[in-house]
């Protein structure tokens, strides 16, 4: 998705040496001299609302020439709003609030941000369905997706201190499913993060992630987790039938540590494996810092979170036994924790 241009100005560039310009950081400056592309200086205010650019250019080249045209550019236009995704409902509606205080096993994180309700990728076993209010969007899981309209906003609007405290994208929802190639609603919400100096952590299925690898450089403390469940294609398809192929997410995070940041895979819930230990070298060769590894969590309770019935029934059927659950997942950490090394827990 291109920028598009919000405003453009044009002045006499020898009365505009020094010049500062703020804009809000949705907005991009793209300054033109003489119809030809110059340079600016982003200009870092910590918990400022607005970038400050300065001007940044040989001076007797501006004397030389004279006119300056400076526009404003918004790097996310508001794009086209698909009503659906797939087979899936796209709803559109506001959110009483973005930044969110972790509870329960992520409380160690300072803050949480799902950019949307509810997930195309419709994992069949996925636990955050247990925290929609409304059964029949329970019932539903996966067949719709509500974007929070008004996230960018609201973050830019809280007063939250973000500086080095660590933001989680995203708990229950997956920031780059599908509907984000279209919206960029993630991806919006990047630049106002590391301008704050938020540390950030991804959490994913997807290889979308690596579009944004431009914009996790712009921040001091960045991790991203990728969410792989087994090293079986096929059992891949009758679980998460949705996913990307376990060779496309493994592609994508050895991407991410081409680039420099640290990796993470997490194994949740653990799905029936092919073969464990040559599972275990495929994840220790991407260079992972830590392997995080859970199993199935069956719950009764209309509101518990746990593991959904459809993925319990395929578990049924494959034979993937609580007894044989423990005994692969024990010998998962077995082999990434040989030799002494602490990789899995
Ligand atoms: S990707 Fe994550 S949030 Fe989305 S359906 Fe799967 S488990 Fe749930």
């Amino acid at each position: 998705m291109g920028s598009s241009l919000v405003s453009s100005v044009k002045g006499n560039a020898r009365r505009r040496q020094g010049l500062r310009c703020r804009v809000p950081p949705t907005r991009q400056v793209r300054p033109r001299l003489r119809g030809a592309d110059s340079a600016w200086r982003l200009v870092d205010v910590p918990e400022s609302r607005l970038n400050t650019y300065v001007l940044d250019w040989d001076i007797a080249h501006v004397y030389s020439v004279g006119m300056l045209q400076l526009s404003l550019f918004d790097p996310n236009p508001t794009p086209a709003r698909p009503r659906t995704q797939g087979t899936a409902d796209v709803i559109y509606a506001d959110a009483s609030a973005v930044l969110a205080r972790p509870t329960g096993r992520l409380a160690d994180l300072d803050f949480v941000i799902n950019p949307y309700q509810g997930c195309t990728f419709a994992c069949t076993y996925c636990y955050a369905a247990f925290f929609v209010a409304e059964e029949e969007q329970r019932e539903r899981w996966g067949q719709w997706v509500r974007v929070k309209t008004n996230a960018i906003a609201k973050l830019r609007n809280s007063r939250q201190n973000l500086h080095g405290r660590t933001v989680l994208m995203s708990s229950a929802t997956d920031p780059y499913q599908p509907i984000e190639a279209k919206l960029e609603l993630t991806r919006s919400l990047l630049p106002i993060l590391a301008q704050r100096r938020a540390h950030l952590a991804v959490l994913t299925r997807s290889p979308l992630v690596t579009r944004d690898i431009d914009l996790f450089e712009s921040f001091e403390h960045f991790n991203a987790t990728m969410s792989i469940t087994t090293d079986s294609d096929e059992v891949r398809k009758r679980f998460e039938p949705q996913c990307a192929s376990i060779d496309r997410r493994f592609e994508a995070l050895q991407q991410l540590a081409d680039a420099g940041f640290r990796t993470r895979i997490n194994v949740s819930p653990l799905l029936p494996l092919h073969d464990a230990r040559s599972f275990a070298e495929r994840i220790l060769e991407t260079g992972v810092a830590r392997v995080h590894i859970n199993t199935f969590h069956e719950t009764s309770g209309p509101f518990a979170s746990g593991t959904r019935q459809p993925a319990l029934a395929i578990a049924r059927e494959m034979g993937w036994t609580e007894e044989r659950r423990e005994r692969v997942l024990a010998e998962l950490r077995g082999y990434l924790n040989e030799g002494g090394r602490r990789l899995a827990a």
